[in-house]
């Protein structure tokens, strides 16, 4: 039965409800020979038509998309439907030149806060797989390292992570896993982020830019780019960091914005924030499903940690851009 597996993949729910010892979960039969299909109950807080769950923040898009924060979401009911799906998850990230440093604390706060009790890919793009720290995996969740060739410029290896995703979704993401999360590497989870986040096509609030105006944007603001966004449009600042959703939407997403980023390059123009500015076009184009609060991507270090955020979950790592950038 689903909802009462043991061990690392599904792990005890406190709030599920045993069927009657004896009845077991298929049908028992009465003696009319009706069939009276037993399942197993869930018990959890009414949610109130009347009773909003946060007062606070905006927690749905004009296009009816959650936005998630802390206290929207009950994670053993979406957990408990989640595993009915019985499908494996797949984290992409980059780990370029010097880069490889952060995979270590990357790895392992995800081990701990990551999709926990689901199977998960990890697929890790590097230049220098010999490099890739071994760090002690969770039953159900394996890491794959995938070669790449590494650019020279930094802004050539941020852009080319569109590229290389797109590539590799109908190389082997279509056949592995069903959703995708792309993540920043130079990250430590440091509080629960799982299945909540999933859903067909999904972004993360910038979090220098979550209560900013859309004129105040860092969007791409020269009609000759294709990422181009007049100071009139806009709905969200998404951040480049965290993305994700169903393989087929991340790789329609990452090869449009590959092309995107050819073209700008064949008129010889090049976006203000590269992949970023491409990402927040598409995504005004095409609205996510699901979009991350803050409380997805922050820096503590730069941003404090203010009332709004009951949780931080996925924040940046400290670095010296220029140190960890250069050769
Ligand atoms: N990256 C990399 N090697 C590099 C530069 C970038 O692997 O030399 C990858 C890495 O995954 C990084 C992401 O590209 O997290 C985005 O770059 P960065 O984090 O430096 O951008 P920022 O978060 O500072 O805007
Ligand atoms: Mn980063």
């Amino acid at each position: 039965m689903v909802f009462l597996g043991t061990g690392v993949l599904s792990p005890r729910i406190p709030m599920l409800e045993a069927t009657p010892e004896g009845e077991g979960s298929k049908a028992a039969r009465k003696p009319t020979g009706l069939q009276v299909v037993k399942s197993p109950r869930m018990l959890y807080p009414q949610p109130k038509a009347l009773t909003p769950s946060r007062k606070d923040v905006l927690d749905l898009t004009p296009w009816l998309a959650p936005i998630v924060w802390e206290g929207t979401f009950n994670i053993d009911i979406l957990n408990e439907q989640f595993r009915l799906q019985n499908v494996t998850v797949g984290l992409t990230v980059f780990a370029i030149k010097k880069y490889v440093a952060f995979l270590k604390l990357f790895l392992e706060s995800a081990e701990e806060h990551f999709m926990v009790g689901h199977r998960v890919n990890y697929y890790i793009f590097t230049d220098r797989p010999a490099q890739v720290p071994r760090v002690p995996l969770r039953e159900g969740r394996r890491l794959v390292v995938l070669e790449v060739p590494a650019a020279a410029r930094w802004q050539d290896v941020s852009m080319r992570c569109m590229e290389m995703i797109s590539d590799f979704c109908a190389r082997r993401f279509l056949k592995e896993v069903a959703f995708l999360v792309c993540a920043d590497v130079d990250m430590r989870f440091r509080d629960h982020v799982g299945v909540e986040i999933l859903s067909p096509l999904f972004g993360t609030l910038h979090p220098g830019f979550y209560k900013a105006a859309r004129e105040a944007f860092t969007y791409e603001r020269r009609p000759q780019s294709q990422a181009y966004i007049p100071p009139d449009q806009g709905d969200f600042y998404y951040m480049g960091a965290l993305f994700g959703g169903s393989v087929s939407e991340v790789h329609r997403l990452t090869t449009a914005c590959h092309q995107a980023m050819m073209a700008d390059r064949a008129n010889a123009i090049e976006a203000v924030w590269h992949d970023e500015s491409h990402l927040n076009r598409y995504l005004l184009d095409h609205k996510p499903t699901k979009v991350l609060s803050p409380e997805y991507l922050w820096d503590e270090q730069l941003l404090g940690w203010p009332g709004v955020l009951k949780k931080l979950r996925f924040v940046a790592v400290p670095k010296n851009h220029q140190e960890i950038r250069s050769r």
